[in-house]
């Protein structure tokens, strides 16, 4: 025993900075608020959230009810000893209880004024509703009478001590239902009492018949227990804080800790705290409220409250609460009180707080306060006004928003009124945030037709192709059933700024019907669906949506003077790129994609996947003669007509980012993303390129491959057939000359970069090409190009040898997806069978594809950048996988020291948050 006490005596050396705590007899587990205050907001880690704020508001001399926080150390020493505490506890807890006695002047367990006490646990990260509360604790058959008498209200007394009796009995003596169908035991009583006296509601009760509940309640719990309703205050106190901290370990308690990411050794501490009355009649009331809107962030007081009632009734939902505002003229003076402690509170902590009260007889006392949850817009606008009213600096600011939030002043958004109504038919991954409703299409004809005819609509696919595109630009978003979130509808819908959902594996789509089952409902083409893209949510039906102010401002579709949605997103842009170092790229491969990322903020492209290009139009079809091509002849003439678009392409992209990098990645098309699989198709395609139609389907088969995401992509591609290269090259160079040369000159800044690289021998060969053709067309134009040759990293080799391969390329561009897909043997494509069970299972905490799995692949980026840096000191270094556009993974490359991050459009103003708070991170 002496032993253990000395272990959690260690322990805490480390997280109290006092010397006096190496000292066993000093060391303290419980630390007093009230007119002695020993913690402070910084405890968290000791206290829990609620007892270091508690401790703060007491100690700024807001209005407290005294009382004390047993630290989460005891939590840990609690399950390390067999659910036992250490020995110097029982005496802290007295000596605690005797300074709460001696400033509220009463006694615990005293008969003729007795003290109260609330038991309520408290973690580190608030955990709301998940553990265990006991108030009104200390009352027993004698105190009762004593409440009744010093309180002149014998029905109030009565009615805490039934209450007590209730709580005490399911949280500590685990007398509850039987099982969920059944009705909780003590309920079940107070039904039959009132059904028997003819009182319908609980108010209806007077103090007689409260008296007879708690004989009838005690004997339940005798009945269940075959243990007596404790009578000894203490022991009554200890019972409850045992179960406070085995609430720890509750089943909800656990789940909800997997679902936030919290560890299981935080543990929760415990407060006890002198009870206050906001039952003790019409001058008293309980509430909760927030200092400013959490919805939308605005400044104003926000909240609800009941006269008359204890802060269970508010959260229970039996009364309804008024609105805050109603109090102004209820209670008057306590409403002037508890504005003047909202303006104290935020000054103080400096940030919107959400916070409990009671007001007994007029008097207003603070039962808790915590930084108050808040929408997307609300922590954005929140942030930018505190700013301006002096309450915190730009840094601290930004600090505080989730990086996220800013996607949502830009997306379009459903009505919230809308969506609670519509009915839910299933789930997907999240892959492309906002909302859309329209019609179901299931083909990219259907879609062009239902928008021809002004209608919205919703694409919905098992997965899609190049072939979809343009049903894809007709739609809102776009619903697969397959592919996960770096899949060919993902990528391309965030890159276009659809809303998507894609890997819904419970919905059904059955092209031949052209139905859409999920959820057991059954939608026809031509019916409404609307999808979530920020959840994943798929609802049957119509849902209401509008594009952002911020996207119609930077359309032009709306003056920017004529929003304040844009001036917060603006303010919050202009403090982010002042303090972020890395550099913000975009992944484009049109002019208008390029167009869009530049208004967002973007810096340059990162990423122009040059295969893209070819969706569009006759050219898919000229990428697909190339793709089919027998012979070098046919490849070129099938080149030859695809040359003339990508220099035109290019062209269009120097002259859309003028000047900014332009990273150009030579082809890399997964060659089943390109042929067509159905019969129609190929049938048109045999037609227009002149070929037999089993020629076609002979090729196809040729050319199948059992695992295209590793077949030949890549620079493999350009290996097989130079000539795909040297056009592409050329395309490039003489698209730069163009520009270059042109009347009104714009200046380039072209970097090529070879895809799937994992020898250095790979790299040389296509280098080769890059190298002899810009000379050849720079001669031919004499003029000088500035140009970059890179490569990705994408294939574990890549990284492994990267020191041999910064020898020949200037820059390294991450391509995370594929580097994922190759470190963890995972394809991108086929996760969704088991996806949902290694989630569950915390085998993933996060979806790989999207935030880096910073152990596993995050290691090999690590050991790319040191010994890339070895031969090419200057090497140039970023990202262009998905991941460029998720916040932790943004911190992460920002820690690893990469110049930029490469992300779709939508995402840019993201990163550039990110990446300042990454650089704010780092100076804390
Ligand atoms: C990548 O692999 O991360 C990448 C950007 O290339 P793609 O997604 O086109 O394979
Ligand atoms: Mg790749």
């Amino acid at each position: 025993m002496k032993q253990s006490a000395m272990k959690a005596n260690t322990a805490t050396s480390k997280t109290k900075t006092s010397s006096s705590t190496t000292s066993a007899k000093s060391h303290t587990y419980v630390y007093n608020f009230g007119k002695q205050t020993d913690g402070n907001a910084s405890m968290r880690e000791l206290l829990g959230g609620k007892g270091a704020n508690l401790a703060e508001m007491a100690a700024i001399g807001l209005p407290v009810p005294p009382g004390f926080t047993i630290s989460t150390e005891v939590c840990t020493y609690f399950y390390a000893h067999e659910r036992s505490y250490p020995r110097a506890l029982s005496g802290d807890v007295k000596t605690a209880i005797a300074l709460i006695e001696s400033q509220m002047k009463k006694v615990f367990g005293g008969k003729d004024n007795p003290l109260l006490v609330s038991v309520r646990s408290g973690a580190r990260d608030s955990m709301p509703g998940m553990m265990d509360t006991i108030l009104n604790l200390g009352l027993n058959d004698i105190t009762v009478e004593g409440l009744a008498s010093i309180s002149d209200n014998p029905r109030f007394a009565w009615d805490c001590y039934r209450r007590f009796i209730q709580m005490y009995g399911d949280v500590v003596m685990g007398v509850q239902a039987a099982d969920e169908e059944s009705h909780d035991p003590f309920h079940e009583l107070l039904d039959a009492l009132k059904k028997s006296l003819g009182k319908p509601q609980d108010s209806d009760l007077n103090a007689g018949d409260l008296q007879v509940l708690v004989g009838q309640y005690k004997e339940l719990i005798r009945k269940r227990t075959g243990k007596a309703f404790p009578q000894d205050a203490y022991e009554q106190l200890w019972g409850a804080v045992g179960a406070v901290f085995g609430s720890w370990k509750n089943e909800r308690a656990i789940l909800y800790r997997q679902q936030y990411g919290i560890p299981a050794e935080w543990g929760t501490a415990v407060n006890v705290q002198a009870m206050v009355f906001g039952n003790a009649g019409d001058d008293s009331a309980t509430g909760v409220a927030f200092t400013r809107d959490p919805a939308n962030g605005e400044k104003a007081f926000y909240g609800e409250y009941l006269v008359n009632a204890q802060g269970e009734d508010v959260v229970a939902g039996v009364r309804t609460p008024k609105p805050i505002a109603a109090m102004e003229k209820e209670l008057p003076e306590s409403f002037a009180a508890l504005e003047k402690v909202r303006t104290k509170l935020e000054k103080h902590f400096k940030d919107m707080q959400d916070f409990e009260f009671t007001i007994e007889k007029g008097r207003l006392f603070m039962l808790q306060t915590r930084n108050g949850k808040r929408t997307g817009l609300a922590a954005i606008r929140i942030a930018v006004e505190m700013v301006k009213e002096k309450l915190m600096d730009q840094r601290t600011a930004l600090l505080k928003i989730p990086a996220e939030s800013v996607d949502s002043l830009l997306v379009p958004i459903f009505d919230t009124k809308s969506q609670k109504e519509a009915q839910m038919i299933g789930k997907g991954l999240p892959a492309g945030p906002g909302a859309a409703t329209g019609r179901i299409a299931f083909t990219a004809a259907a879609a062009e037709i239902e928008s021809r005819k002004g209608n919205k609509v919703v694409l919905c696919r098992t997965e899609t192709s190049p072939d979809d595109l343009k049903g894809m630009l007709y739609s809102q978003g776009i619903l697969t059933t397959r592919g996960g979130v770096s899949s060919h509808a993902a990528l391309v819908a965030r890159q276009l700024g659809k809303v998507c959902v894609c890997g819904a594996g419970e919905v059904t789509i059955n092209y031949e019907r052209r139905t859409l089952s999920a959820g057991g409902v059954v939608l026809q083409e031509g019916d409404y669906i609307s999808i979530n893209g920020t959840t994943g949510a798929i609802y049957k039906g119509l849902i209401e949506s509008a594009d952002s102010e911020v996207k119609r401002v930077l359309e032009g579709a709306m003056k920017p003077e004529k929003s304040y949605t844009f001036e917060l997103f603006q303010t919050v842009m202009e403090w982010s790129d002042k303090y972020r170092r890395m550099r913000i790229r975009t992944n484009a491969d049109t002019p208008a994609m390029a167009e869009t990322a530049v208004a967002y903020g973007a810096e340059g492209i990162g990423l122009c996947r040059t295969e893209h290009m070819f969706f569009e139009g006759d050219r898919i079809d000229y990428m697909r003669q190339m793709i089919l091509a027998v012979d070098q002849v046919q490849r070129r003439e099938a080149l030859k007509k695809l040359l003339p678009f990508q220099r035109k392409d290019f062209v269009g992209l120097f002259k859309a980012m003028a000047g900014r990098p332009v990273t150009i990645r030579l082809l890399d098309p997964p060659l089943h993303e390109f042929l067509p699989q159905d019969d129609a198709v190929r049938r048109q395609l045999a037609d227009k390129l002149g070929l037999p139609l089993e020629f076609v389907i002979e090729r196809i088969k040729a050319l199948h491959e059992e695992n295209p995401m590793l077949g030949c992509r890549g620079c493999r591609l350009g290996i097989l057939y130079p000539e795909i290269t040297e056009m592409q090259v050329r395309a490039v160079f003489e698209a730069a000359a163009a520009v270059m040369t042109a009347k009104n000159p714009v200046p380039v800044n072209p970097e090529i970069m070879i895809p799937l690289v994992g020898f250095k021998q790979e790299l040389a060969d296509q280098l080769a090409i890059v190298h002899r053709v810009a000379k050849e067309v720079m001669a031919k134009n004499g003029i000088q190009i500035d140009y970059l040759v890179g490569t990705m990293i994408e294939v574990p080799r890549a990284a492994i040898t990267a020191e041999e391969i910064a020898e020949q390329a200037q820059f390294f561009s991450f391509g995370t997806n594929d580097l994922t897909q190759t470190t963890l043997g995972l394809s991108r494509d086929d996760m969704g069978l088991f996806y949902d069970e290694y989630q569950r299972k915390e085998i993933y905490n996060k979806n790989p594809f999207a935030s880096l799995d910073q152990t596993g692949v995050g290691k090999l980026m690590q050991f790319a950048v040191e010994n890339g840096r070895k031969s090419r000191p200057d090497l140039k270094l970023g990202i262009c996988g998905e991941h460029a556009g998720d916040p932790d993974s943004i911190e992460f490359c920002h820690r690893l020291g990469l110049h930029y991050v490469s992300c779709s459009p939508p995402r840019v103003p993201i990163a550039r948050l990110a990446a300042a708070q990454a650089a704010l991170r780092e100076k804390k």
